[in-house]
């Protein structure tokens, strides 16, 4: 790779070097294949999928024209399978106009005539329309093909009217050049003389000299349709001497081809068979069987003519033996399209198969994180109720000694000071037998309340059962511990409690002790339990630290 096109894009790269690739069709269409492929990989190295599908089609186009229309099938179809969304949808109209040519060469016309139409359909909600025209002329030629003229030709003539609405001039000569066949078709000679007329004054003028020769050779023939042979001659003569310096030997040689049945049709013999042995072996050489057919043919009749029996009978045993080849040839192609098309079933079947599969796959994995969503909410909820007191909503006796210990493994580590604390509502049997149970829930749910809104958000405050709450104040000295403690005490006696629409005062006792390590989270708590006990014994609604 030059250095040029390595630091260009591949897109800009591209559209300067198709002409150059594209004009290699016919003859080197081998070149075609290997540049289009090179500027395949890159296209798809640096993700542009517009020049993918581009590259893709040309190699595809080159693949055919070299007779291996089903490897074309198969480099287009593979491209048309991949990911959804990889191609936008004009890019994969190109390349499902392509897949429809090399179809069309396989025999596969049905499939051909569907992909064309829906490569049409993408191209016209696009308003492209050139390629457009181009599918016309590629539906044109399926319809040819299945001997239906009359509407191959209706889809040139539409394609012909695109083109010079685009001034289009090559898409104009071939429009104009498939018209003229199929008027011969139709048995409208005088018609398709115009039309190829016409598409040679447009080559002409636009200097088309590689289109030249092929026209030449189509309006020769439908000369000789209409008995007009010395223009016939003619024309075969521009043909020849166009494809003289043509590395397209095909083209040459249908030229000779044509100029021998034009000197048979005026009723030269010696000649024609002379030119015929010289030309058959060349036909041969270059593997184009309908030609040498077709002039094996020719051979046989016209020395059957000249009364040569030994000589005709040996033309025909060949001919007999080259037809059987072209039979086989045939036959290979539709085996080779039959092949290709129970690959490609396999393959569509194993993609459903996959995607299926894939489909069941990420239903599961949503069920399966559904469900591990609802565990993980259920088992967030058993946690969370595990350890939360469900009256008051404070955390319980498991949770709290649980961050207890971790308070005082912190505590002992950083040599912080801490302090816990035991805190009993006074007399609250009273309570609950003065206006009832219910009223005695309400109360302790209102007085973890104000515990909770006087400390602060490091400290923790439990449940621990019954009218008991406990409190750990970490990084509280014991002068800090008091003090807050203290203001518990006024939280809850400053203010009566509503109970059963009475006010009724409450008061709570409170044992207060600092952790010294490394004792036990219990050794600290049993203190602070008795630190309580002398509270309630030295009269209770007061606070008793260390
Ligand atoms: P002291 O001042 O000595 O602590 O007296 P007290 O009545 O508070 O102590 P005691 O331990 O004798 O009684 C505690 C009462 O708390 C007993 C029970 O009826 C009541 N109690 C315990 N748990 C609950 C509860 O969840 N709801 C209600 N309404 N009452 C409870
Ligand atoms: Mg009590
Ligand atoms: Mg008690």
């Amino acid at each position: 790779m030059s250095e040029l096109q390595t630091r260009i894009n591949v897109g800009e790269w591209w559209s300067t070097e198709r002409p150059r690739i594209a004009a290699l069709i016919p003859q080197r269409c081998g070149e075609v294949v290997v540049e289009s492929t090179g500027a395949m990989q890159r296209a798809d190295a640096e993700n542009d999928a517009t020049t993918l599908a581009d590259a893709a089609a040309l190699c595809a186009r080159a693949y055919t024209i070299q007779g291996e229309p089903d490897v074309a099938a198969r480099v287009l179809h593979d491209l048309l399978s991949g990911p959804e969304g990889r191609f936008a949808a004009t890019d994969r109209a190109v390349l499902m106009a392509a897949l429809g040519i090399a179809y069309e060469a396989l025999g596969k016309y049905a499939e051909a005539l569907d992909l064309q139409h829906e490569a049409h359909t993408i191209f016209a909600s696009a308003d492209d329309v050139r390629a457009m025209a181009a599918s016309r002329l590629s539906m044109g030629v399926v319809h040819s093909r299945c001997q239906d003229h009359a509407i191959g030709y209706g889809h040139y003539v539409a394609a012909l009217e695109s083109f010079e609405r685009l001034n289009d001039h090559i898409g104009m000569v071939r429009a104009l050049n498939n018209i003229g066949l199929d008027q011969r078709n139709m048995g409208r000679f005088d018609e398709s003389l115009a039309t190829f007329d016409r598409a040679l004054s447009v080559a002409h003028a636009q200097n088309f000299a590689s289109l030249i020769p092929t026209l030449s050779g189509n309006r020769g023939r439908t000369l000789m349709a209409l008995g007009r042979l010395t223009e016939a001659r003619a024309s075969f003569e521009h043909y020849a001497r166009g494809t003289a310096n043509n590395t397209w030997t095909r083209s040459a040689l249908d030229a000779r081809l044509g100029l021998i049945e034009v000197a048979h049709a005026q009723g030269e013999r010696t000649p024609v068979i002379k030119a015929l042995r010289e030309l058959i072996p060349e036909i041969a050489q270059q593997g184009v069987l309908d030609e040498e057919v077709k002039a094996l043919n020719l051979l046989a009749e016209t020395l059957e003519a000249v009364g040569d029996a030994a000589s005709a009978l040996l033309a025909y045993k060949h001919l007999r033996e080259r037809e059987r080849k072209w039979l086989d040839q045939r036959a290979n192609t539709r085996l080779r399209a039959s092949t290709l098309m129970t690959d490609l079933d396999a393959a569509r079947h194993e993609a459903k198969e996959e995607h299926r599969l894939r489909d069941e796959l990420s239903k599961a994995h949503a069920a399966l994180a559904i469900e591990s969503a609802e565990r993980s909410a259920r088992t967030d909820e058993l946690y969370r109720q595990s350890r939360e007191d469900a009256l008051t909503g404070l955390p319980n006796r498991r949770d709290f000694t649980e961050r207890m210990a971790e308070e005082c493994r912190r505590a002992e580590r950083f040599q912080q000071p801490l302090c816990v604390t035991m805190v009993d509502i006074d007399h609250f049997k009273r309570v609950n037998d003065k206006f009832g149970h219910a009223a005695g829930d309400q109360a302790l749910v209102e007085i973890a309340r104000r515990l909770r809104s006087v400390l602060r958000a490091g400290d923790l405050v439990a449940r621990l059962g019954g009218e008991e709450f406990a409190v750990l104040l970490p990084n509280a000295t014991a002068a800090d511990a008091l003090a807050l403690c203290e203001r518990l005490r006024e939280a809850v006696a400053a203010t009566p409690v509503m109970l059963a629409n009475a006010a009724h005062r409450v008061t709570i006792s409170i044992g207060v002790t600092t952790y010294v390590p490394p004792e036990s989270t219990d050794d600290a708590l049993s203190r602070a339990d008795m630190r309580l006990y002398g509270a309630k014994t030295a009269g209770r609604n007061r606070v008793i630290a260390d």
